[in-house]
This record gives C-alpha cells, structure tokens and sequence, in this order.
C-alpha cells in the first residue's frame, strides 16, 4: 500500500490511480452531514478524517519486517502496511 500524511496530519491513501483522503468510520454525524450539505472537501478541518489529531492513530513505525515496510497502528487493534509511505509534517 502507498500512502502520505499530509502537512495537517491527516492521512491519504493510494486507491487504484488516486490518493484519497481517509476518513474515520467513527465520526459518521460529520461525514453524513458533510455530504448532504454539498460540501465533502470541508471535512478535513472538523476532524472527520483519520489522522495524527486522534489519539489512537500511531506514529509511522519503524521497520518491524523484511522490506521496507512502515507500519502505523490505528484504533480497533488494526495495523496499516505500507510500502512507500509519504510523511510531510514538520
Ligand atoms: S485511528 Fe482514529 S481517526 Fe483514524 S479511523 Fe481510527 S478512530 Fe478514526
């Protein structure tokens, strides 16, 4: 999987051609109301997508396997792979 943490934290994932902004399946009220009104691309500042603001989203990890594979453990006990992974915080 490849995939970046933006300047803000948040996290995008490569799906098929595109990057996509991942939003977190636990802030439905936001997401829902953030479609309806027309307006997806608002979602970043309220918090709406998976990135470093929440607490169960882990730093990118250091190689625990053969490769070159980084590792970041989110919420629900899961672990994202990624083969090239992109980090441009400051
Ligand atoms: S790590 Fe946090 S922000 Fe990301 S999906 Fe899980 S609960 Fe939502």
């Amino acid at each position: 999987m490849k995939g970046r943490i933006d300047e803000e934290g948040f996290l995008e994932i490569q799906r098929g051609e595109r990057i996509e902004s991942q939003m977190c399946p636990f802030n439905t009220d936001i997401i829902v109301t953030a479609y309806a009104l027309g307006s997806p691309d608002d979602l970043k500042p309220g918090g709406a997508s998976c990135g470093d603001w929440c607490p169960l989203f882990g730093e990118p990890g250091k190689k625990r396997a053969p490769g070159d594979i980084i590792f970041i453990d989110i919420c629900q006990g899961r672990t994202l792979a990624f083969e090239k992974l992109e980090d441009r915080r400051k």
